[in-house]
């Protein structure tokens, strides 16, 4: 897992940003990279390299303990609502 983001966080200086999952945009900033659990920890996921994955640290603070499905459950209703 440490050596995933470190993977990731290689890429951003080269400007090979690597994409948020969450939101699909690239994350450009270092510190603004964090590894999201698809499925939470405390919904009873692994912290196996299947589970994790790039998201900015605000899209992953706002998912919190949402599962991926949840999560795309919860943007779609956002969505509609504008
Ligand atoms: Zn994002």
């Amino acid at each position: 897992m440490i050596k995933k983001i470190a993977k990731w966080k290689r890429r951003i200086p080269n400007g090979n940003y690597p994409l948020c999952y969450l939101c699909g945009k690239p994350i450009t900033d270092v510190n603004d990279l964090s590894q999201d659990h698809l499925t939470p920890v405390s919904r009873g996921g692994h912290t196996v390299p299947s589970n994790i994955v790039p998201a900015h640290k605000r899209c992953n603070h706002k998912k919190g303990d949402m599962t991926y499905e949840e999560w795309v459950i919860y943007q779609e209703r956002n969505r509609q609502r504008y």
